[in-house]
């Protein structure tokens, strides 16, 4: 299985990524969540990263290949790319990487949905910094109020869920992520999701439309 999931920040791209990670064992491969392992853990990259992050703005294109390049190393199995490409820069190293390996994508999932929603998503969503999962306080809230269901550690409100950082991370995505759509249309192999329904129906609708509504 070799995903992308494209689409906004709060569209549920991590979510079903962990879902699909849980069922068919894909590998989610979370560009949002390897930087933010590196800043925590100190290294060069995390310190390079971390004002962009902070911001709401995109980390340098030449940075985030060059992580793909490594993670792909150990992708022989497949992947899920769930925030990765995000600009047509990364999409088109990103295409040439894979033509290397002779790896092709079985599809490029769309994950649509409203401004209004996913601000709303965003503000109250909580994280598991241990691991990246999120829970949603009126969605899908953890079993007891901040606390992960199955580490039982404490979840955290990510700085950059703050409604400034919100509204700029959202700019972004229109800006610079958007011409994505168009250029994978072009490859036959976008298929769009309605992302404002439960993550049950959308979990769903994303085996349908990567055709495996029949796997489990
Ligand atoms: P995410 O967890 O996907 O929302 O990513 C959090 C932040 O990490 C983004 O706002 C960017 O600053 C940075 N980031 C993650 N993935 C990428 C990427 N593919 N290209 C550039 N910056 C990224």
């Amino acid at each position: 299985m070799r995903l992308i999931f494209l689409g906004p920040p709060g569209a549920g791209k991590g979510t079903q990524a962990r879902i699909l990670e849980r069922r068919f064992g894909a590998r989610q491969i979370s560009t949002g969540d390897i930087l933010r392992e590196n800043r925590a853990r100190g290294t060069a990259l995390g310190k390079e990263a971390e004002g962009y992050m902070k911001r709401g703005e995109l980390v340098p294109d030449a940075l985030i290949i060059a992580m793909i390049e490594r993670e792909l190393d150990s992708s022989r199995d497949g992947f899920i790319m769930d925030g990765f490409p995000r600009t047509v820069a990364q999409a088109e190293a990103f295409d040439a990487l894979l033509a290397r390996k002779q790896w092709p994508l079985d599809a490029v999932v769309l994950f649509d949905a409203d401004r209004k929603t996913l601000v709303d998503r965003l503000s109250s969503r909580w994280t598991n910094p241990r691991n990246g999962r999120t829970y949603n306080t009126f969605s899908n809230p953890p079993r007891v109020a901040g606390v992960d269901d199955d580490d039982g550690g404490a979840l955290v409100q990510r700085e950059d869920d703050k409604p400034e950082t919100v509204s700029k991370r959202l700019d972004v995505y229109d800006e610079q992520t958007k011409p994505l759509v168009a250029y994978y249309r072009t490859t036959g192999k976008l298929a769009e999701i309605d992302a404002l329904q439960s993550v049950d129906d959308v979990a769903h609708q994303l085996a349908h439309a990567i055709g495996l509504e029949h796997a489990h």
